[in-house]
């Protein structure tokens, strides 16, 4: 570097470029030092410094298998069963499809799956605290309930021992920060939502799942978790939702040390909301659906919302460089994100400035996101919000193919005109969703349904085993959702038919 400075080569410019080389390195690496204090301290945290108003309870209790599916998606009390008389259920009061019969999906999944009603396989494992709450779902006489004898509850000789490590736990203990060995917290903890995860648990058990369980409660409480893994050479796997699709939360069946599920529910408060700048700092195990209510009740939002949204979390969406539906208007977790700070075992990890932008410097963020709890775990983040949009209005677009709807995606996207979400689905999924259709609850909504089946496929021709359908979400003043609609739907126009002539309620 001193002899390609210009100006010659005496060890006088050596030092002078050698000097400036340290000014240039000094200004690049300066949002990384010098943090400013934005978290709670582990005493704030343990007294509750913030008001329990403004850091309600999580949706999820520690022990989440109270009301969330062990070994399935989503709540226990919601799930699809075969009633007496052989038509599908779907059980709960969470959802609108909740307590009604669905006619069409029996059929569906015999002619797509290839299942059978007479094959019925028990899944292996049921805890009782789930088969209660499902049980309590169903009315007196329901085959299930009647036949509940036949349903184990979970056996823990079948969970694999849990690799102790005394030291780590005496120093744990100190610290006070809650902790479980139990099984079922250590089972839930062993895994995400591939289907192969969810198959393991239903017909066998993973070789290698966590050995304990901790919920610190801030920041610091993080970093002491992580100091004692480092002095003790125990690994650590954040859990946040449990909603990983790349196995990530999957335990090496071969690792010999102690394996810690650091859950971060309990990390779920809001420190602040900047109406100025439009960011809120936040902590990173809050829930999607958590995050979204409460950043309602100040009239904002994030309008992050990938599918998961109910279960995952915000420090989730950070590691997994998550993607929402809404990201043609709000962008996706990368565009989003201001601020985030990690814990890693050489310490802290953030940037000093919370601006949306700086020029100086690598941006640190691009290897946190994304990096699925291998480099820190994920405390705080800035996030930037927006005021809930004054209007929304839904949408959809059938197309005779695949291949249309493609091309009619493919010029809103070249108009740079598309709407929040907007979403194809091939005639496999439209099947899929149609069979989920519940038994209607007029002749009247049975009338219109059979009139539009009725124009699409015998007036229009649309063969309904190829045509596609495209959903569309518009968001913002009502002024421009009508302005904005009418663009689409002019582009639509060209490749398929828009159902709007026909009222939506069908
Ligand atoms: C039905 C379904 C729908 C989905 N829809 C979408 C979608 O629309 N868009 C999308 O992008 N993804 C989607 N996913 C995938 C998944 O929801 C996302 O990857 C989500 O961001 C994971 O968040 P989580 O809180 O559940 O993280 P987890 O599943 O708990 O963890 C995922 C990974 O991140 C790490 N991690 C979690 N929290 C932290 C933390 N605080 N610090 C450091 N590391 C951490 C974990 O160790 C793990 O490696 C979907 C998954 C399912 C099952």
């Amino acid at each position: 570097m001193a002899a390609a400075g210009p100006g010659g080569s005496g060890s006088g410019v050596a030092s002078s470029s050698e000097s400036v080389a340290r000014r240039r390195l000094l200004v690049l690496s300066g949002h990384l030092r010098g943090a400013p204090e934005t978290s709670l301290s582990a005493s704030q945290c343990r007294g509750r410094a913030v008001p329990s108003a403004e850091s309600p309870p999580s949706t999820f209790p520690k022990r989440r298998q109270e009301i969330l599916k062990w070994n399935g998606w989503g709540y226990s009390d919601s799930k699809f069963l075969f009633n007496k008389k052989g038509q599908a259920e779907f059980t709960g009061k969470r959802y609108r499809l909740g307590g009604t019969a669905l006619p069409l999906l029996k059929e569906w999944i015999e002619k797509n799956l290839g299942g059978s009603l007479e094959h019925k396989s028990i899944p292996k494992h049921v805890p009782k605290c789930e088969l209660s709450s499902v049980l309590r779902e169903l009315p007196s006489n329901h085959e299930e309930k009647q036949g509940v004898n036949i349903l184990a509850s979970l056996n823990i000789s079948d969970v694999p021992p849990a690799v102790t490590n005394e030291e780590f736990l005496q120093d744990l203990k100190v610290t006070n920060i809650p902790y479980s060995q139990d099984a079922e917290d250590r089972i839930f903890r062993a895994h995400g939502h591939c289907l192969h995860e969810l198959f393991l648990l239903r017909e066998g058990m993973f070789k290698r799942v966590p050995d304990i369980v901790v919920w610190p409660e801030c920041h610091d409480d993080v970093v002491k978790i992580v100091e004692l893994a480092c002095k003790h050479n125990v690994c650590i796997i954040p859990f946040g939702g449990g909603t990983s699709v790349s196995s990530a939360l999957e335990c090496p069946a071969d690792e010999k040390r102690t394996i810690v599920s650091l859950d971060t529910s309990q990390m779920n408060r809001i420190h602040w909301i900047d109406e100025k700048n439009l960011t809120a700092r936040v902590e990173a195990g809050i829930v999607g659906q958590d995050l979204e209510k409460r950043l309602a009740e100040s009239g904002y939002c994030t309008g992050h919302e990938p599918d998961s949204m109910e279960f995952s979390t915000l420090g989730g969406w950070v590691a997994t460089r998550a993607s929402g539906m809404k990201k043609n208007v709000y962008g996706n977790i990368e565009d989003l994100v201001v601020h985030i700070k990690m814990v890693t075992p050489r310490g802290v990890i953030e940037k000093s400035c919370q601006g949306p932008r700086m020029s100086t410097g690598p941006d640190i963020h691009h290897f946190m996101l994304g990096s699925e709890g291998t480099l820190g775990v994920v405390t705080e983040v800035t996030i930037k919000i927006r005021p809930v949009p004054e209007y929304q209005k839904y949408g959809s677009v059938v197309f005779p193919n695949f291949e249309r709807g493609v091309a009619c995606l493919r010029e809103v996207a070249k108009q740079r005109c598309a709407p929040a979400s907007i979403r194809l689905m091939d005639n496999e999924q439209f099947q899929f969703g149609h069979a989920l259709k519940p038994q209607v609850a007029s002749i009247f909504t049975s009338l219109l349904d059979g009139l539009k089946k009725f124009y699409i496929t015998k007036f229009k021709g649309f063969d309904p085993n190829i045509l596609c359908v495209a959903t569309l979400l518009f968001e913002g003043s009502r002024e421009k959702v009508l302005q904005h609609e009418k663009q689409v739907y002019d582009i639509a126009a060209k490749f398929g038919y828009d159902l709007r002539v026909l009222p939506s309620n069908a």
